[in-house]
């Protein structure tokens, strides 16, 4: 291996490395087009209150209509967005795009969503931040109260200190913070009793191996019973089967989102499931007033 070598060999050369390397400069190049071309998208994921059967509301995942590759899925451009620094005005495009979105179903007469954005290591640790949230939610108008920022366990436990007083910051906002990803991360009780979040989601790795695996089972458990004593919300991600389902409202989880309910889809296929969810509602309400 050429690490045993020492520092200061050459390393062979390797056709399928090059072709690696100007690969990544090729994708990173269009990326930094992406943007002005309008290549970029947001897909919506519902996130459901597990008890009623109720969208609460969405999650904003980027895709990138690539004009060759097609539909490309973030975990193959946002580490090099992360590396080159456009996340830094990716994710502004990104806030804006989904607090636009959810003034657009609030004009539609439609009950608010909460709105989960989701926010990448460089970004959150950048200082411009909290002017860029601020401008978001200026811009569009919408209320700081339907912003929910999603933050990783494991960008959280990279420093702690400072992700606190970052958090603080964006709590002066009166935004939401979750904790994505929970349960891969390795953080410690106190320092979760100091995260100033309202929200945990569990990881959907753990929810996959449900109710079966008792190792996933105990772990989805005691997270459930963490969260209550901690008084946060907790939230499932990737429910795709009945049975997890059933798991997880026997253990009392509050919501959830996943292939079981909705995957991903484009705002339009949003307003669409959101205004049949109305369309029931009064029904129902229709209902009641007539039997009562
Ligand atoms: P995440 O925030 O944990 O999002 C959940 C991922 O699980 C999404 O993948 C979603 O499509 C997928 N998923 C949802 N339900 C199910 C299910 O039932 N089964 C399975 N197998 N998967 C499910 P996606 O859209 O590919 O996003 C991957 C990750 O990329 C996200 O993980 C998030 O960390 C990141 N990401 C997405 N959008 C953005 C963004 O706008 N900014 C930043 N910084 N990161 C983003
Ligand atoms: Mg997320
Ligand atoms: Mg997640
Ligand atoms: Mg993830």
């Amino acid at each position: 291996v050429a690490k045993d070598k020492g520092r200061n060999t050459v390393q062979p050369y390797r056709p399928e490395m090059n072709a690696d390397h100007s690969q990544r400069l090729k994708l990173g190049q269009e990326l930094r087009h992406a943007l002005q071309r309008e290549e970029l998208e947001l897909f919506y994921q519902p996130q459901v209150d597990l008890e009623q059967e109720r969208i609460i509301g969405v999650e904003a995942l980027l895709r990138w209509r690539h004009p060759q590759r097609g539909l490309v899925a973030p975990g193959d451009f946002i580490p090099l967005a992360e590396d080159t620094g456009l996340i830094v005005p990716i994710g502004e495009w990104v806030l804006t795009t989904a607090c636009r979105q959810a003034m657009i179903w609030q004009e539609l007469g439609l009950p608010p969503l909460k709105m989960a954005v989701n926010l990448s290591a460089r970004q959150f640790q950048q200082p411009g931040l909290i002017d860029q949230v601020a401008g978001a939610l200026t811009q569009t108008g919408l209320s700081a109260e339907y912003l929910d920022l999603e933050l990783t366990e494991s960008l959280l436990m990279r420093d702690v200190a400072s992700a606190i007083e970052a958090m603080e910051a964006l709590r002066t906002l009166g935004v939401r913070l979750s904790i994505d990803d929970f349960g891969t991360g390795y953080s410690s009780l106190s320092y979760l009793q100091r995260f100033p979040v309202s929200q945990l989601k569990i990881d959907g790795a753990f929810v996959r191996n449900l109710p079966a695996q008792s190792g996933a089972a105990a772990i989805v458990r005691a997270i459930i019973a963490m969260s209550k004593s901690l008084q946060l919300r907790v939230v499932a991600e990737g429910i795709e089967t009945e049975e997890q389902l059933a798991f997880l409202r026997t253990h009392q989880c509050e919501q959830g989102q996943g292939y079981y309910f909705s995957r991903p889809l484009p705002a339009d296929d949003i307003t669409a499931l959101l205004q049949r969810q109305a369309r029931t509602a009064r029904d129902d309400a229709e209902t009641a007033t007539r039997t009562d």
